[in-house]
């Protein structure tokens, strides 16, 4: 991996990763509410950020619709966002840690490893179509 950086031919540039307190929550604020990473932002390491964005912003539209007023729908989204956010977080910041260590990322490696199994454990059960029935 070290080859890999020092054998670039073209500038390197290194680029700070940016988050917010894992379990961080707020004060409802009157007709207020953020969405995505403006209310979550977490290290790329567990790969949800954009997925948790478009949902968030799918239960927001759910609550508003759900009424009775805003404060209510508001309240019911921060609910559930607080705490899908936070459960995002801790894993992105388990997956910071495991990539960012002194020496060979050990931890990583192993990761790695265990996906491949579990890729190899699982590959004949893919080809079963969802019914259970054949073509
Ligand atoms: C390197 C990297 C890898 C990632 N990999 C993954 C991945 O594999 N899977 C995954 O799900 N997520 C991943 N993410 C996270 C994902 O990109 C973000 O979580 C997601 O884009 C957040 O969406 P958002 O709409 O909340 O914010 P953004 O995508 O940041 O959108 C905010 C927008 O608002 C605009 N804006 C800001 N200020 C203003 C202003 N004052 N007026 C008008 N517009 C403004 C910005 O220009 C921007 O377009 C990764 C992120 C990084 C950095």
């Amino acid at each position: 991996m070290t080859d890999l950086i020092r054998g670039c031919d073209d500038a390197f540039w290194p680029r700070p990763i940016y988050t917010l307190p894992t379990r961080l929550t707020w004060e409802r604020a009157p007709d207020v509410t953020l969405v995505g990473d403006a209310a979550h932002l977490m290290s790329p390491f567990a790969g949800e950020g954009a997925d948790l964005a478009l949902i968030d912003g799918a239960d927001l539209a759910r609550e508003i619709a759900s009424g009775p007023d805003a404060e209510a729908s508001l309240s019911r989204y921060e609910k559930t966002m607080f705490a899908r956010g936070a459960k995002s977080a801790a894993a992105s910041q388990r997956g910071l840690d495991m990539m960012f260590v002194k020496g060979p990322p050990r931890k990583l490696i192993l990761f790695f490893k265990a996906m491949e199994i579990a890729s190899k454990v699982a590959r004949p059960f893919a080809r079963i179509p969802a019914s259970g029935k054949g073509k």
